[in-house]
Parts: structure tokens; sequence; C-alpha cells
């Protein structure tokens, strides 16, 4: 293990963006402490995904918490997220990722994937007006010690409304559901014209890691 490495959280996604958007949220924390985030692309062993088996949120983070702990022997940070429509039951929920093939795996880019999931949503909410259309984005964070310990668990949700077309999709930020989420007291913007920043302040990732940031202030770490 590297010395880099030692003093390091490992991130449990391969997800660019959202490596990118935990760094920034979780930069001060843990300079503090002398710690930092690396992705799974920064280790030196590659490292197998696990199957998501769960049901909820907090299930599969804390399957990824603790699998990518174990194989890297580090301290790891899991979330999972997604989004629950509630004119759809609560979905796409958990299988948020795969939701126009019904939770599996088909070896599209991420950008196909998020392109059919959002047309899916939309073809689903056809007829639906407005007023109905509430949902949320919720995240769900998992800190596991190297040994599989959990150390936290937190939830953040962001509320907002899906847009109807051709009033969406719109906005070139973020990723996944982002253009067709329409946030705010007013729902004027997507959450994907929003910048890095805002969105961290009012998104369900945000919400969460300020809850496991506190959280982290009273861990000695
Ligand atoms: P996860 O990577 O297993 O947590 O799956 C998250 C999925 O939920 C993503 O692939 C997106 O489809 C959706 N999702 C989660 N967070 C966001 C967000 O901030 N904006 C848009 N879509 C999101």
């Amino acid at each position: 293990m590297s010395s880099r490495e030692q003093t390091s959280i490992v991130i449990a996604t391969g997800n660019p963006h959202k490596v990118a958007e935990l760094r920034h949220l979780f930069s001060g924390v843990l300079a503090a402490r002398g710690l930092n985030l690396i992705g799974l692309s920064d280790l030196s062993r590659p490292t197998t995904e696990p199957f998501e088996s769960g049901s909820t949120f907090e299930a599969n983070a804390t399957i990824k918490a603790r699998s990518y702990a174990a194989q890297s022997r580090l301290m790891c940070l899991a979330d999972d997220s997604g989004l629950e429509i509630d004119a759809l039951g609560g979905k796409p929920g958990v299988i948020s990722s795969h939701y126009a093939t019904d939770g599996r795996e088909t070896g599209l880019t991420r950008d196909q994937r998020d392109q059919d999931n959002l047309n899916l949503v939309l073809q689903q909410l056809a007829g639906v007006p407005l007023a109905e259309r509430t949902a949320r984005f919720v995240c769900v964070m998992v800190l596991a010690a190297a040994d599989g310990a959990i150390l936290a668990s937190v939830r953040g949700t962001c509320e907002g409304v899906i847009g109807v077309p051709p009033d969406v999709p719109r906005g070139k930020e973020g990723f996944g559901y982002d253009p067709i989420f329409l946030v705010g007291p007013d729902h004027r913007l997507t959450s994907a014209q929003l910048s890095a920043g805002a969105k961290n302040l009012i998104s369900h990732r945000g919400a969460a890691a300020r809850r496991l940031i506190g959280k982290l202030e009273s861990l000695a770490l």
C-alpha cells in the first residue's frame, strides 16, 4: 500500500461526477484530519464491483462500503442514490441507474443509460399534470472502517417535480435525471441548469454530506 493510500478514504464509485462532487463537499473536514479522498481508479490494485442486491438505498450503500473496504483495506465511503417519483409508486428507486433495462446491466455507456432512463420516466408520466409529478432525489452515505465496521450512515433528500415536455429536458450540467428535475420553490430551473456549487447547496448528496460531516467531527478518525 502506498503512503498516499494510508491516509486516504476510498470513495466507492466509478462515477467521475460523484467523485468530483464528494471531493468538493468533504475537502475541508478531511484536510483538517490529514485525510484525502481517492477514487477506485486511484487504488494500486483493481477492485471488483459487488452485486447491489439490497432493496433499499441503505442496504446497497452498506454492501458497497463493506466490499470496497475489504478489497482496499482502507476506510471506505459509499453512497447509493436515486430518484423516487410519487406518481410511479416511488420508482425508479434503487434501480435508478438502470431503470430503462429494469435494473439489468447492458453494456451501454453512462450517457446512453441516462438518456434512456429519462425518456422512460417522461413516457410513463405522459398525461400526469405538473402538480402530481412530485419527486425526490435520495442519497444514503455509509462510512465503513477498513475492518467493515459501520462508522456512520446518513440520508439526505432533495424535493422537486418532474417537468412536462417540451419544457424539459433542459440544462447541460450534472447527470442522470437532472435535465427533467425542476428544483426550488418556484420550480423554474432544472438541476441540470445549476452550477456544481449551487447544486451542492440543495442536493440530496449535499444534505447527506453535511450530516456525515457533522458525524465525522465527533469520530476519532
Ligand atoms: P448509484 O450510482 O447506484 O447511486 O445510482 C444513482 C442513479 O440515480 C444515477 O445513475 C442517476 O440515474 C440517479 N441520480 C442520483 N443522483 C443524481 C443526481 O444528482 N442527479 C441526477 N440523477 C441522479
